[in-house]
């Protein structure tokens, strides 16, 4: 949560008016809307911007910081010394964000927006923070685990085990089941130590599940078809959204993201995880969409270190 909330300041002062659709980035000249019109992604405008390197200065790379600000790779909050976040300058502080993101997704450090780069961050993702959350170190040599915790570690109390779950109004029917499924996943990699059922109320729950649209009062607005496809908040506020603008299905389908699947990945923040720098860990922070995806040995390690099972 506290993660969430230094980002959501940031976001909040850069993006003043809400995002009507996901083209209408309000800082955005007309020119950058046209040409985005050929991508589908509300991250495609990062394209107009390939190829940028430090000492440049061209319109549309006050984009790449704030996606990478949005992500948790940049913070010129905390920096009096660097210049205007919402200027085209490309300086060293967005060029040593642009290679800590880089190494986060195994690229190579170019430190410029290169083309592996740029197709790697138009990808539809989880709306939650790449950084600002914990690497997990045990200290041994032989062990190499890549699940990350949120910052402080915030994780559901010991004598909260049993944690109930409720849909919001209009849920679609056809997705209760496979939320089901993902919270049966859970369980069971937590050799039962969480359980979890409905709840009778929406209100009583500890989890609740909605579909939201746009702007919708948690700081962290939806943005349309593509880019961020959902988010979750850290134990133990336990609100899961899905974008509704999003093509939401059951199983693997063209062109369509499984919902069970974003679950297992959305539920593994309401536990406590963050994301994980292991591209099969189901806590890798970006979809493809026609597959469906499962825990791994990954995500299953970080959810009993975190809670000693
Ligand atoms: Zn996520
Ligand atoms: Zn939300």
């Amino acid at each position: 949560m506290t993660s969430r909330l230094s980002f959501s300041v940031f976001f909040l002062a850069s993006f003043t008016i809400p995002v009507l659709s996901h083209f209408e980035y309000p800082h955005l000249h007309q020119n950058d809307l046209l040409s985005n019109n050929t991508n589908p992604s509300p991250f495609g405008v990062l394209r107009n911007v390939q190829g940028c390197r430090k000492g440049e200065n061209i319109n549309g790379i006050r984009n790449l910081k704030l996606y990478l600000s949005r992500f948790g790779y940049l913070n010129y909050q905390n920096n009096p010394n660097v210049s205007n976040p919402r200027e085209d300058d490309f300086d060293e502080e967005l060029e040593a964000a642009l290679k800590s993101y880089q190494v986060y997704y195994n690229l190579t450090a170019t430190g410029t927006l290169d083309e592996p780069t740029v197709s790697k961050m138009v990808k539809p993702r989880c709306g939650y923070l790449d950084k600002e959350t914990r690497q997990h170190n045990d200290g041994s040599l032989h062990t190499v685990s890549h699940y990350r915790f949120f910052q402080g570690r915030p994780k559901w109390p010991k004598e909260k085990r049993h944690l109930t779950y409720a849909f919001g109004s209009h849920f679609p029917t056809r997705f209760m089941r496979p939320i089901a499924r993902a919270f049966n996943k859970w369980a069971i990699a937590s050799r039962l130590h969480f359980t979890f059922s409905r709840a009778r109320t929406y209100r009583s729950a500890d989890l609740k599940i909605s579909f939201q649209r746009g702007n919708h009062g948690d700081g962290s607005p939806f943005d349309g078809r593509g880019g961020v496809l959902a988010h979750a908040f850290a134990p133990t506020d336990g609100r899961l959204h899905y974008d509704a603008d999003d093509n939401w299905v059951v199983g693997a389908v063209p062109n369509a993201y499984d919902v069970e699947t974003l679950a297992l990945h959305e539920i593994g923040h309401l536990l406590g995880l963050g994301h994980s720098q292991v591209r099969n860990a189901i806590m890798w922070p970006t979809f493809n969409s026609g597959v469906t995806k499962g825990l791994s040995s990954d995500d299953i390690r970080g959810m009993r270190a975190l809670y000693g099972i």
